[in-house]
């Protein structure tokens, strides 16, 4: 599947309805998108995003998160398309990858009352966010991911912040760094047309990306990773 995320100025949905479009290739049951207004907005749907584009309407903020799904756990439907939120509308991620061990992760959480709603592998990340949230974003992904077997690239968002915690394990994610702003994707396809200054997450990163910093961690520990120069000349 594909995965993007966008934290800058613009109108983060025809960044991420474009991003989406460029990465359909990767997967294309469904699609879906989250911003951070004055909310957490979330629209999804089965089918393409070529073709379903046209419903996306109202979303607002310039902090958002997009998905474009090839089903492994949940059929491809409404529901099981990602963004998928907490039970407080509070935390909204999406995810390429595998839980392999939600099951059990699930079963833990609905002791704990969490409400679940699709039947993906992918909803577990949202609930064990919020079981972790308490403002802080980055310590609640980061308290979440030891708890997860498998593979995935994450985007995580929550509402009143203006940020996207981004996390990969064996799945692909690569940011664009642009002025006062920062593109996140699966692959460099959708950043492109905005930058030629990428950053590729390693196995076990962790970013933390606002329109004014961007940090890396690994381990727990602070960490820094390279800019690369994207040249597409052709000799
Ligand atoms: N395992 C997740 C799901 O089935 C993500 C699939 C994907 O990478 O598109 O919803």
């Amino acid at each position: 599947c594909g995965i993007v995320g966008y934290v800058g100025r613009r109108d983060a949905t025809p960044v991420l309805i474009q991003g989406l479009k460029r990465l359909e290739y990767r997967g294309y049951d469904s699609f879906g998108i989250a911003t951070v207004g004055s909310a957490i907005e979330v629209y999804k749907k089965a089918g393409r995003i070529s073709a379903g584009e046209g419903g996306v309407v109202g979303l607002h903020g310039c902090t958002g998160i997009g998905h474009t799904r090839w089903a492994t756990h949940g059929e491809p439907n409404d529901i099981n398309a990602h963004p998928h939120t907490d039970c407080r509308g509070r935390i909204a991620v999406v995810h390429n990858g595998v839980i392999e061990n939600y099951r059990e992760l699930k079963r833990h959480l609905l002791e704990r009352g969490h409400i679940f709603r699709s039947e993906t592998d992918t909803e577990v990340i949202a609930h064990l966010i919020e079981e972790h949230y308490d403002g802080d974003l980055l310590a609640a992904v980061n308290a979440t991911l030891p708890l997860l077997k498998g593979s995935y690239a994450v985007l995580a968002i929550a509402k009143d912040t203006q940020r996207i915690v981004a996390a990969r394990d064996a799945s692909p994610l690569v940011l664009g760094i642009g002025d006062a702003e920062v593109f996140a994707a699966s692959d460099m396809t959708p950043l492109l047309e905005y930058t030629e200054r990428v950053i590729f997450l390693e196995d076990g990163d962790v970013a933390d990306i606002t329109p004014e910093h961007l940090d890396f961690y690994h381990g727990g520990l602070k960490t820094e990773r390279p800019v690369e120069l994207i040249n597409w000349c052709v000799e």
